[in-house]
């Protein structure tokens, strides 16, 4: 089972979910993005440290 839920906001590569398995991230705003990118973005909009 692969669906596929969007593409990412940021590099344009498409996310699935597989058995129920998501391989992305939609934030807050329904936005979604594949992990390497949602990692930026989320630093991006919360600095730490
Ligand atoms: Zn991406």
């Amino acid at each position: 089972m692969k669906e596929l839920v969007g593409l990412c906001k940021c590099c344009g590569k498409e996310i699935y979910c597989l058995d129920g398995f998501f391989n992305g991230v939609i934030t807050e705003d329904k936005q979604s993005y594949c992990f390497d990118c949602y990692e930026e973005v989320k630093e991006e909009k919360n600095p730490q440290s």
